[in-house]
């Protein structure tokens, strides 16, 4: 495809420097529809970001529009604070039958903020609060966020040098396989526990992602995950899974940490609950866990009811039954395929891949290559992006309603991209 340049001048002089996404595609994006974007000079993009995760029923689901354009045709309450409305009653309502019971999960529902990080802070105080403790065990490579509790259990430098102040209370340790398998697991985290010499305060609560996301698409294997719950019930501190990138559906199941058997303690959720692209966050947690006082976490924007509508369609559409599961399960495998006949057709790269339903990575020994691959996939129409400190993992994160016509279309592309940028 040949790109013509966009009249990016605006952006350019007025929006800030800390722009990000842009710069990887500079293009003018004005419509989208399910896998696909399309720039204002008419271009088509695939699209295997899916809004970080946010998009997992695609871009404009056609059954999510019509019960938002309903709500809003009929001047449905657009700003709630956390008044009690129609619409959080169908959204409650709808997630307690079709997501919590039926996993016998007996979280009670906050709705903390409207973007992710506002629902690991709340985690991070309730967690505070219920132990009354101020440790956090957070694991290497790990992002939960850009607010200063959140940046304090975020492993990647340079994001933690933007908070310009000490980041405190947080200590890491080991993700799955940090080491490579030559360390048993939980060996470090185990030894500081259990020795009153370690200095390590007593930890209120673990913070974990089953597949970091921005740190590389690292998968934590099951057992590794029902070993961590156990430690942290032997050592009484809390679990919080973090599943606002892996959650509803990425991996497969509804929760990524389903597979594994563990109930965490407090879930954070995000993205992709919507469904829609629309601000909307949850914190679930055990109800014995349910201290805080009226009002003590607060915000204005912790009712967005066009939110609640979509998530209540989305819900009703992709998660009354368990299709879906099975069809991430299968375009997984599709994925996974051609990344192995990427692998094998360049073996001098040494790039290797890992993943869990819909969410891959492809790693490469030289650090550069994945931006450089990156930014080819662009020109040919691809939209995919880079993960992991230094940004050497792409990262394939297509949405979960993507064909297996348009998943093999995005797989070609990349594997082109790959070969131009090794010639
Ligand atoms: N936690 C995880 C695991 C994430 O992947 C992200 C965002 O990528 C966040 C928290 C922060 O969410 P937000 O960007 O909506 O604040």
């Amino acid at each position: 495809m040949t790109i013509t340049q966009p009249d990016l001048s605006v952006f350019d002089t007025l929006e800030s420097e800390v722009r990000s996404y842009c710069r990887s595609w500079p293009a003018v994006f004005d419509r989208a529809h399910g896998s696909r974007m399309y720039d204002e000079d008419g271009h088509e993009y695939l699209d295997f970001f899916a809004g970080a995760g946010a998009l997992n029923y695609g871009h404009n689901n056609p059954v999510l529009k019509r019960a938002l354009i309903d709500y809003l045709a009929r001047d449905g309450i657009t700003h709630g604070l956390d008044m009690s409305t129609t619409a959080k009653r169908r959204f409650l309502e709808t997630f307690q039958r079709l997501v919590l019971r039926p996993r016998d999960l007996p979280y009670k529902v906050m709705f903390p903020g409207p973007t992710g990080t506002n629902a690991v802070e709340s985690a991070l105080k309730l967690a505070r609060k219920v132990k009354s403790r101020e440790a956090i065990v957070s694991f290497t490579n790990a992002f939960h966020g850009m607010s200063l509790g959140s940046l304090a259990v975020t492993g990647n430098a340079f994001k933690r040098a933007g908070a310009g102040i000490p980041l405190v209370h947080g200590t890491p340790m080991p993700f799955d396989n940090y080491f490579e398998g030559t360390v048993p697991d939980f060996l470090w985290f185990q030894q500081l526990l259990e020795d009153q010499g370690s200095g390590l305060n007593k930890p209120a609560a673990v913070i974990v992602e089953t597949v970091q996301g921005e740190g590389g698409i690292n998968v934590a294997k099951p057992e590794w995950l029902r070993a961590l719950s156990e430690l942290c019930k032997r050592h009484d501190m809390l679990l919080i899974v973090d599943d606002i990138q892996m959650g509803c559906g990425r991996t497969g199941a509804f929760f990524s940490f389903e597979e594994s058997g563990i109930i965490p303690d407090i879930v954070t959720v995000s993205k992709s609950i919507s469904g829609y692209g629309l601000p909307m966050s949850l914190c679930l947690f055990r109800p014995e866990l349910d201290v805080w006082e009226p009002g003590e976490h607060n915000g204005t924007f912790r009712g967005n009811n066009p939110a609640f509508v979509t998530a209540t369609a989305a819900l009703e559409a992709f998660w009354a039954d368990p299709q879906m599961t099975q069809q991430t399960a299968v375009r997984g495998e599709q994925v996974e395929q051609s990344l192995l006949a990427i692998c094998d057709e360049h073996p001098s790269s040494g790039a290797h891949y890992r993943g869990r339903g819909l969410v891959w990575g492809l790693e490469f020994q030289d650090r550069g290559r994945a931006g450089q691959v990156a930014r080819r996939a662009f020109d040919l129409g691809l939209l995919i992006e880079t993960s992991g400190a230094d940004s050497e993992v792409l990262k394939l994160l297509p949405a979960l309603t993507i064909t297996p016509e348009e998943l093999d279309e995005g797989l070609s592309t990349l594997s082109r991209a790959i070969r131009e940028v090794e010639e």
